[in-house]
């Protein structure tokens, strides 16, 4: 029976993801504290997903909140046209010195999908203001990159995307790098080259798709190719930013540097939605001009939200921090020991686990699919015992908050165990 805030969410709410007519109704959450959610009705979950991936610090972190209080009472908000302030001046330093020492410039916005839009607008009018036309774009299949239109146009054609097809704009897939393949994909990108304003991908792991991983060799193989064919590389690190692949960014796994980088999701520890689009001295640089049609004509009503700078200056404080860097070698390590025992299970196969992530695939007659039921009975198992878990189909993950104690672990694998144990008896 819904209870009370249940009647009035379905009465007003509609919800992301969500088919409305058949879901069950919203768990109404109250507080949260570190690694915890807490119901209206007592109940506490442990959150394994980091709420859609973004939480790194835990819930109501209070370094987090004193920061972001603080700025409140000064300077919540100011036009980023003509104007500036300290928390973006100071964010955009601290940033820019963690990544790849050609990323020079930093370009605020509100979420993921607004940072990409921001990078394929940088990339195409790149291009443009070099008096070239280059209408193609190449990005992984399956490949997520968000849900605005050209977001949407570079992630892999789905049924997410598919009411919107006509519309979405012309874009090469190609398959993600490894070792025999990579001869052929330069082969097929030589034929497009020149008409390829950029090349957009997720590195090392695709989220959205499942959690699937290829190698740091192959796509720094894959992105050299790219750099000597003049194609600009946008490498989209919403998810993979910030240590969830072990280290602080999958820049540091690879040896190539992209051209222009996408951040969001951990950026603000998961505290206030930030998007920031990074880029090299020679994007920013095709922008300068007397003519005022090169400029990049893009921006939000919340473009550099002081507030949401002091969130993401407090957050990668803590990030940077000797206990969250060794916690988050802890994390991989734990994962890395049940990885071993899992791979065992009859029900599990494709284990894969970088840094902080780990993802594996249950056995069904189903097949690999976001809507394969499955995951939706395992989803509520879980709930019952107080974890939050969220299957994509059948590819069950953990991207736990960097606050989760070895003990709160333990007792998320052993739930694991137990829950794959009954599934094998239910069949
Ligand atoms: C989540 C995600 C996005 C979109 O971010 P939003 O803030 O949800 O719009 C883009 N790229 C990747 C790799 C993501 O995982």
């Amino acid at each position: 029976m819904p209870n009370e805030l249940q009647k009035r969410d379905r009465a007003v709410n509609w919800h992301p993801y969500t088919q409305m007519k058949t879901a069950d109704d919203a768990i109404p959450i109250v507080k949260g504290k570190g690694v915890y959610l807490y119901d209206n009705e007592g109940k506490k979950y442990i959150d394994a997903v980091s709420s859609w991936w973004v939480t790194l610090h835990g819930h109501a972190n209070e370094h987090i909140a004193e920061r972001v209080y603080s700025q409140l009472n000064t300077l919540e908000q100011v036009i980023f046209a003509g104007f500036t302030h300290e928390p973006a001046i100071q964010l955009s330093e601290n940033l820019l010195k963690l990544l790849p020492d050609n990323q020079e410039k930093i370009f605020y916005s509100d979420n993921g999908s607004t940072a990409v839009e921001v990078a394929l607008k940088m990339s195409i009018q790149h291009a443009y203001n070099q008096g070239k036309s280059k209408t193609k774009i190449l990005a992984f299949k399956d490949a997520y990159h968000g849900d605005t239109f050209g977001a949407m146009s570079v992630s892999g054609r789905s049924i997410w995307t598919q009411p919107f097809g006509e519309m979405l704009f012309e874009v090469i897939f190609i398959d993600t790098p490894n070792s025999e393949n990579l001869e052929e994909l330069k082969i097929r990108i030589e034929d497009f080259a020149d008409d390829v304003a950029c090349f957009i991908y997720e590195p090392l792991i695709q989220g959205a798709a499942g959690m699937l991983v290829h190698h740091a060799e192959d796509l720094s193989k894959l992105m050299k190719f790219c750099r000597e064919k003049e194609i600009i590389l946008v490498q989209d690190e919403v998810f993979t930013g910030f240590g969830r692949t072990g280290k602080l960014f999958a820049a540091n796994h690879l040896s190539e540097q992209p051209d222009i980088m996408c951040f969001s999701k951990g950026l603000t520890g998961g505290t206030m939605p930030m998007g920031i689009t990074t880029c090299s001295e020679v994007i920013f640089n095709a922008f300068l001009s007397d003519d005022k049609y090169k400029t990049l004509f893009h921006g939000h009503s919340f473009t550099a939200n002081p507030l949401a700078c002091a969130a993401a200056l407090a957050s990668m404080e803590l990030l940077l921090q000797q206990d969250t860097q060794l916690a988050i070698e802890r994390i991989s390590q734990q994962h890395a020991d049940f990885t071993k025992i899992l791979q065992q299970h009859k029900k599990v196969e494709n284990v894969r686990q970088m840094g902080t992530i780990l993802a594996w695939e249950l056995k069904t007659d189903q097949g690999t699919s976001y809507f394969n039921e499955t995951g939706k009975k395992i989803y509520n198992e879980f709930l019952s015992r107080g974890i939050i878990m969220r299957p994509l189909g059948n590819v069950m993950y953990l991207v736990p908050p960097y606050c989760i104690t070895s003990e709160e672990l333990d007792f998320i694998y052993e739930n694991i165990i137990d829950v794959l144990n009954l599934f094998l008896k239910m069949k």
